[in-house]
């Protein structure tokens, strides 16, 4: 089923809406139609006995529960003389006939016995088509100038020891000009703030990157929080980056996913190690991200770092355990992390 999807997909491209009737749609097939979905979009209805939740990344247009889905849509039964237009298919053999007939005749074949009995023994599974698709795309017309929003989780992709945090920004930066996009960027880095060295505070808000206070409980649901709040802000074309190391099921790619489903959006992954399951999220480019933050030779860091000093500019300040909290100002900041009654306590 899932090979005549994907070659239903090469001869008829978009727009055009394909329903997919089956409790079997889990696993490695609902995952690779997800990344099939994100990168050609086609309308998609499902039709299943029993609704299963282990694929909810994958965005439908419209679902029907089949008995339903029957007794409502049914209207007249369409039988007199209708079988004579279907079509007759043996996946195992690579049959096709037009009548009912010859199908049967077909299926009770000695050829067809054999044939099923071995293709039964080579059953190696669902083969994934987007598991080799290539790591780096360069950019689309559309999303060469589009704006970027970058989610960096502090506390898995750290500011390595001794590397100067003004540098952070200029080096994605970089990285993503090297694969053609030049759009607005905007960072957001989420950690404990109360535990971070004051120099990175500094390095990171002089070159305008927002700082997220969080705590290591609450970070993976805040930035999922922010991840809709992007979308809801940002109609596509755009793109969104998340600097986290990710499982293949986690929540926060799977929630990217959908939004790339639905509409021409892009993004792109960096992460400490290379994650050992691919995620259902289709990304435009991936990086290692101490290798993304030494791009630049040492010449070059210090004519960056010379061109900071001079013009500087700040990131906004959010506490993200407070409801709706924000300032503009560092010392603000610090002052509210370490006096409010909130924060004494943690
Ligand atoms: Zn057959
Ligand atoms: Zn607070």
């Amino acid at each position: 089923m899932y090979d005549d999807i994907v070659e239903w997909r090469g001869h008829n491209p978009p727009p055009a809406t394909m329903m997919i009737i089956s409790d079997h749609v889990e696993g490695d097939f609902s995952w690779d139609l997800a990344r099939l979905q994100q990168r050609t979009r086609y309308k998609l209805f499902m039709a299943y006995s029993v609704q299963t939740y282990k694929d909810l990344f994958l965005l439908r247009n419209a679902a029907w529960l089949w008995k339903k889905l029957l007794e409502e849509g049914g209207g007249a039964p369409l039988v007199a003389g209708g079988l004579s237009s279907a079509m007759f298919y043996c996946k195992s053999c690579k049959f096709d006939c037009q009548s009912l007939e010859r199908f049967r005749k077909h299926l009770s074949s000695y050829k067809h016995g054999r044939e099923e009995f071995t293709s039964a023994r080579w059953y190696t599974g669902l083969e994934c088509v987007t598991k080799t698709w290539r790591r780096n795309y360069r950019a689309t017309p559309e999303h060469a100038t589009a704006k970027i929003q970058v989610l960096w989780d502090m506390v898995k992709c750290p500011i390595p020891e001794g590397y100067d945090a003004r540098l952070v920004r200029p080096s994605i930066e970089a990285a993503f000009k090297k694969i053609g996009y030049s759009g607005p960027v905007s960072i957001t880095a989420y950690t404990d703030y109360k535990e971070t060295p004051h120099h990175h505070l500094v390095g990171l808000s002089s070159t305008g990157v927002d700082l997220a206070h969080t705590l290591y409980w609450y970070k993976g649901s805040r930035m999922y929080d922010d991840v809709r709040q992007w979308e809801n802000d940002n109609p596509a074309p755009a793109s969104v980056m998340l600097i986290s190391d990710v499982d293949r099921d986690d929540y926060i790619p799977s929630l990217i996913s959908r939004y790339l489903q639905k509409s021409n959006y892009n993004c792109f992954l960096a992460y400490s190690f290379r994650p050992c399951k691919m995620t259902v999220m289709l990304t435009s480019a991936e990086w290692l991200w101490e290798s993304l933050l030494s791009v630049f030779s040492e010449k070059r860091r210090r004519h960056i770092l010379k061109k900071c000093s001079e013009n500087a500019s700040t990131g906004m300040f959010y506490c993200k355990l407070c409801y709706d909290w924000d300032c503009e100002s560092l010392d603000e900041f610090t002052k509210h992390l370490s006096r409010s009654k909130t924060h004494a306590r943690e």
